[in-house]
C-alpha cells in the first residue's frame, strides 16, 4: 500500500487530506511537528509527503531539505500564499508540486496521483521517458527511434528536464544542474537551447509538447500520457 505522510499544523486540514486519501486507498500518516516529520522521513520514507510549509518546529523548508537528503520520495509543498510558490521554486529545494491554500481536497488526490504516477515511471530508466531516450554514455538521444541531432548543451539540458519529468526548473537551476561545469552559460542561453530542443523534438514528436514554459518560472519536460 501506498503510505502517504501529511505534515500539517491544522487539525482540520490534515483530518480532510486523510480522509480523500484514504477514500481513493491510501495508507496515511498524520504528523503536526516538522522536526517530529523530519525524523521520521530519516527513518522510513513514506512513498509521498504532503508537506505544510509553516510548521512548529521545524518549518517546511528545513523537513524538505532535511528529506532531500536521504530520499528521493516526492514531495508536494502545501502553502498559504500564491506568490510563496515562486519564492519556493527559487530556492531550488526540489518539491515535486505545489498547492496552493485554499485547495480542494480532491485536487490534491488529484495531484499526489500525479506526482505518483510520473515519479514511479521515472525511477527504473531516468534517461527514458517514454519514446525519448538519452544515453548518457554516448551522449546519444533518440525520439520513436529516431535519433536527434543534439549538441553537448541541448543534450544536457534534456537530461536535467527529463531526471523529473513534470518538475518545473527556474533558469538557474537548469544552469545550474546542466552546465555546472561550463561557466560561460547564461540564463538566456537557456532560452535559446530550450528553442533547439522544442524544434528537434518537434520534428519527431509533432502531436506532442515535450516541453512546457511556465511563464515566469521556467520550463518542465512533460513526458506523452501512456
Ligand atoms: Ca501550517
Amino acid at each position: 500500500m501506498t503510505r502517504i505522510l501529511i505534515v500539517e499544523d491544522e487539525q482540520d486540514i490534515a483530518s480532510v487530506l486523510r480522509d480523500y486519501l484514504r477514500h481513493d486507498g491510501y495508507d496515511t500518516e498524520h504528523l503536526a511537528d516538522g522536526q517530529q516529520a523530519l525524523e521520521r522521513i530519516q527513518a522510513d520514507p513514506p512513498d509521498l509527503t504532503l508537506l505544510d510549509v509553516m510548521l512548529p518546529g521545524l518549518d517546511g523548508l528545513g523537513v524538505l531539505r532535511g528529506a532531500r537528503a536521504c530520499t528521493q520520495a516526492p514531495v508536494i509543498m502545501l502553502t498559504a500564499r500564491a506568490e510563496e510558490i515562486d519564492r519556493l521554486i527559487g530556492l531550488e529545494l526540489g518539491a515535486d508540486d505545489y498547492i496552493c491554500k485554499p485547495f480542494s481536497p480532491r485536487e490534491v488526490v488529484a495531484r499526489v496521483r500525479a506526482v505518483l504516477r510520473r515519479t514511479a515511471a521515472n525511477a527504473p530508466h531516468a534517461s527514458t521517458q517514454g519514446p525519448l531516450v538519452l544515453d548518457e554514455t554516448e551522449w546519444n538521444a533518440s525520439l520513436h527511434g529516431l535519433p536527434m541531432q543534439l549538441t553537448r548543451r541541448e543534450f544536457r539540458l534534456l537530461q536535467a528536464l527529463a531526471r523529473h519529468p513534470g518538475r518545473i526548473f527556474s533558469r538557474g537551476q537548469l544552469l545550474e544542474l546542466a552546465y555546472e561545469l561550463v561557466d560561460d552559460v547564461t540564463e538566456r542561453a537557456i532560452d535559446s537551447h530550450i528553442k533547439n530542443l522544442r524544434r528537434k523534438l518537434g520534428a519527431a514528436s509533432p502531436d506532442h509538447d515535450w516541453i512546457r514554459s511556465v511563464y515566469g518560472i521556467g520550463f518542465s519536460l512533460e513526458a506523452p500520457a501512456r
